[in-house]
């Protein structure tokens, strides 16, 4: 038996956390959650264009398990297109290898290891941690719970 359940390594926080079909009201709109893995293996092997070695070493996972990821995220984002639903980006058993910082003002993301705590960019200090949105526990978060769970 292998350790505890490895997480998987993301290179960076998506930059866009939602994506919302057009002309679809609100009441109707249905939502597909794709976790972060599985956004993180379409972007390495369908738009960065790896072989699934290459992604699944870069995520730390096995090449067989890496297939079983990319299949299920294509599968997902699929059925948004074709089924003209939401997909949110959110959760899955991972860690960031480079965590990003947005400015709430300008929009500008930029790396977390930096000494100030300004956007490079405007000099704001108007900025939230990208990586928290994407983790399932984010913390100081009390009150009604997000109910929307995809499958
Ligand atoms: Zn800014």
């Amino acid at each position: 038996m292998r350790g505890p359940y490895r997480k998987r390594m993301i290179l960076q926080p998506p930059h866009i956390k939602s994506f919302k079909p057009s002309g679809v009201p609100q009441r109707a709109l249905q939502t597909i959650i794709l976790q972060v893995d599985e956004y993180e293996a379409i972007r390495l092997a369908d738009y960065l264009g790896l072989e699934h070695q290459q992604a699944a070493d870069q995520m730390q996972i096995s090449r067989p398990t890496f297939t079983r990821l990319i299949e299920r995220a294509r599968n997902k984002v699929a059925s948004a297109l074709v089924e003209g639903k939401a997909l949110i980006i959110e959760g899955g058993n991972v860690d960031f290898i480079q965590p990003l910082s947005r400015c709430k003002d300008c929009g500008e993301t930029f790396p977390q290891n930096q000494r100030s705590e300004r956007c490079p960019d405007c000099g704001s200090e108007n900025i939230e941690d990208l990586t928290q949105q994407y983790l399932p526990n984010r913390p100081g978060r009390g009150g009604h719970g997000h109910g929307r769970r995809g499958r």
